[in-house]
């Protein structure tokens, strides 16, 4: 086989239905969010970032960078291996006690990221508790996706976010078949909030085990940054809570938190977790300065609700269509791949912002967007800027506004 243009023929065809990945080089400004300097051939130029998951700017808080800076002192590079071989950091189990206590839990375990985590911990639960059927969101994460699928158990896919088909399937299976109920909290590319409480009294009259994914939601929701389930006050009714350290807490890594017995058994059966090398202790310690930061400063969420809100009314006064949900997430529909990708560039080259345009697979096709994350450090000059580049270029490529 001619592997090269076979390679070549493949993307050849993904640049003709517009959805070729660009990525921009970036380098983003410790002390400067959400500015970045952007490198294209040769040139340089400056932008402000207005699709980063490091919601809060937290991965450049000086409490953040402290601890990374001591600890990087204090135990070097890296973690030296697995933990299976090299044993557990200190500052690894400083971290799970932290993320314990956030959800309420008595345990919690790391992995490297949050897609090892949701890939692990539902790999292990579907392949090793016998005769299990997992029922997964329809709209759930390509990580969860991937988890299930390797388990090889069951899998029923419910509507998205509806507890009453999830009771309908729920109901085809024996009270002696092991259930586990797989979903979000926040949902990523439209942030929509899962109907928690509904979902949770239909898990528990069929005695399924429910695991979360408040990746969107950690640090941003609830009293303390525990995320909706906290906020709602669930956290004792979930079994199991999965959540990323590199989104709001602005570092890198994931885990779960659940009972005792239950971060034993992942740690005890997942591959995942075992043969792999443990995460810098550098990284646990900004993680675990972040989280500790949120936890007793709701001044970052606050102001973050602020700017989303704002961000979110100016769209909507000149018209431009933007998903309604309840979360900081703000999709601005364009629902074309082409328009979608000439924006995003246009806005790069002409305007100086950095707006990532979302296309298929990550969304169903006809629903191309730009997925807008407002941050505490954007300024309200910021969101002006935005505003006035959206609107000038919603009008140059002649695309339908709602009525306002
Ligand atoms: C980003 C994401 C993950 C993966 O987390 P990482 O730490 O980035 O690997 C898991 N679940 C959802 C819903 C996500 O959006």
């Amino acid at each position: 086989m001619d592997f090269e243009s076979f390679f070549g023929n493949k993307l050849d065809a993904l640049r003709e239905e517009g959805r070729y990945r660009v990525f921009a080089e970036l380098e983003r400004h410790a002390g400067d969010f959400p500015r970045a300097t952007r490198h294209a051939g040769g040139a340089k130029g400056e932008v402000t970032v207005w699709c980063s998951n490091d919601y809060l700017g937290m991965g450049q808080h000086p409490k953040v960078l402290a601890a990374m800076h001591e600890a990087l002192d204090r135990c070097g590079a890296g973690a030296g291996g697995t933990r299976n071989i090299s044993g557990n950091t200190h500052d690894h189990v400083l971290l799970e006690r932290e993320l314990a206590d956030l959800h309420g839990k008595e345990a919690a375990l790391l992995f490297t990221s949050g897609y090892v985590s949701n890939w692990t911990a539902l790999s292990t639960l579907g392949s090793q508790i016998p005769g299990c059927v997992v029922f997964s969101d329809e709209g759930n994460h390509a990580s969860m996706i991937e988890g299930i699928r390797h388990s090889r158990a069951e899998k029923r896919l419910w509507k998205h976010n509806d507890p009453r088909d999830l009771d309908r399937l729920l109901s085809e299976y024996g009270a002696g078949v092991p259930k586990l109920v797989a979903f979000e909290s926040v949902y990523s590319m439209d942030g929509d909030v899962a109907p928690l409480a509904e979902i949770v009294e239909v898990a528990e009259r069929h005695g399924a085990m429910t695991y979360l994914d408040e990746v969107h939601a950690v640090g941003l929701y609830g009293p303390r940054g525990g995320g909706i389930a906290e906020r709602e006050g669930l956290m004792d009714r979930l079994d199991l809570i999965e959540g990323t350290l590199g989104k709001a807490f602005g570092v890198v890594g994931g885990y779960v938190a659940a009972s005792a017995r239950t971060c034993d058994f992942i740690r005890s059966f997942a591959s995942g977790f075992i043969f792999t090398t443990a995460l810098p202790p550098a990284v646990a310690a900004g993680a675990r300065a972040s989280i500790a930061h949120l936890k007793q400063s709701p001044f970052e969420r606050a102001r973050h609700q602020t700017q989303v809100r704002r961000v979110r009314s100016r769209l909507e006064t000149l018209g431009i269509p933007v998903m309604p949900n309840r979360s900081h997430i703000v999709p601005v529909m364009v629902g074309d791949p082409v328009k979608c990708k000439w924006i995003s560039d246009t806005l790069l080259d002409g305007y100086g912002i950095y707006l990532q345009p979302i296309n298929y697979p990550t969304v169903p096709r006809g629903t191309e967007r730009l997925r807008i994350t407002p941050s505490p450090l954007h300024s309200d000059a910021d969101i002006d800027h935005l505003i006035g580049a959206l609107s000038d270029l919603w009008s140059r490529c002649a695309m339908a506004r709602a009525v306002a």
